[in-house]
């Protein structure tokens, strides 16, 4: 029998192991996936670290997968074997329910996230849902591609939910705004980019993709802005974002656990000022987000791991010491 390799948790607060298992059959509508690469993203740390209730234990991490079909079911026509995928972390939903049915598949009632409630990409081999597996061009590198799988498809929801804002906030300059501040130069907006304060790498790095302004995410920007993408896990972001939008300005919170939002005043929401979440992902989103990638030129900055060494990527993460992002090589 086929063997492949798994970084596996067990249990939430524990390290990854690596482990030896049979290679699963595709079921139907599934494909088998050979991975050659998948993305380290915040959420798979929110996993790792029991942030987020209720993951299939044990759990193989990642949702940020690039590969190629090795097997498919017999029912599925479209994905010839050989040809290059990526997978993302919205892995199927019900198709039924009414958020399906009004094109907010993000929002499904039954869905199934990859590396979450089914097994991921930290591993040389994944089954996925064949209708959640999106072409990937030939031409580019495995590695490279992975950070758009989530950081920059949850990324480009977020920043479509920003609305037309000429001066754009990202607070937390990571996976996500590294792929996001190009794309927002590339349309004429103004990047201003918030970090931890005093962390100069990153500042210098915002600035290098084309911020106008880079800083501590506790100061004003030079200028109001039309809106605010929060990616750092910081409640006390919202109100010190909220203090730096103009008037009808937006909140957008990107990602999918956050510390507590301390209690603010009023003041700080009123005039028309918006909070809000993004959930998740639509294929819509992806096939928005691919196309439009090349063209405006998104080149990720990467982090390469072997798959054994997960742990120290995510820790990497966890500890702030990575720009731009990690992705695990098999
Ligand atoms: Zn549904
Ligand atoms: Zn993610």
């Amino acid at each position: 029998m086929d063997t492949m390799k798994a970084m596996i948790l067990d249990r939430p607060g524990a390290a990854l192991k690596l482990r030896e298992q049979p290679v699963p059959r595709p079921g139907p509508g599934e494909v088998l996936i050979a991975i050659s690469a998948c993305g380290v993203c915040r959420t798979d740390l929110h996993v790792v670290d029991g942030d987020l209730p209720d993951p299939k234990l044990p759990i193989i991490p990642g949702h940020e997968i690039v590969g190629r079909i090795a097997a498919r079911a017999d029912d599925v026509t479209d994905l010839a074997v050989g040809s290059r995928v990526g997978v993302p972390w919205l892995g199927a939903t019900c198709g039924i329910c009414p958020y399906c049915r009004t094109d907010r598949e993000n929002l499904c009632d039954r869905p199934k996230f990859t590396g979450y409630t089914r097994d991921g990409g930290f591993a040389t081999h994944a089954l996925a849902d064949a209708r959640y597996c999106f072409a990937l061009p030939e031409a580019a590198d495995d590695a490279a591609l992975a950070p758009l799988l989530c950081a920059g498809l949850i990324g480009w929801r977020s920043y479509r939910m920003a609305g037309a804002a000429d001066s754009l906030g990202l607070y937390g300059f990571g996976a996500a705004a590294h792929i996001l501040a190009p794309v927002a130069v590339w349309q004429g907006r103004r990047v201003h980019a918030f970090t931890r304060a005093g962390d100069e790498a990153a500042q210098t790095f915002a600035r290098s993709l084309g911020a106008v302004w880079a800083g501590a995410s506790d100061a004003l920007p030079p200028e109001p802005l039309d809106a605010a993408i929060i990616f750092a896990p910081v409640g006390a972001l919202v109100p010190a974002a909220l203090r730096a939008v103009k008037k009808g300005g937006r909140v957008v919170c990107g990602g999918i656990h956050m510390s507590d939002i301390p209690q603010f005043p009023y003041r700080l929401l009123w005039e028309e000022r918006q909070i809000l979440s993004v959930a998740n992902l639509t294929r819509q989103d992806a096939r928005e987000f691919l196309a439009l990638a090349p063209q405006a030129g998104v080149k990720t900055h990467i982090t390469r791991y072997p798959l054994q060494a997960a742990n120290e990527a995510l820790a990497d993460l966890r500890d702030g010491r990575l720009q731009g992002a990690a992705v695990l090589l098999p």
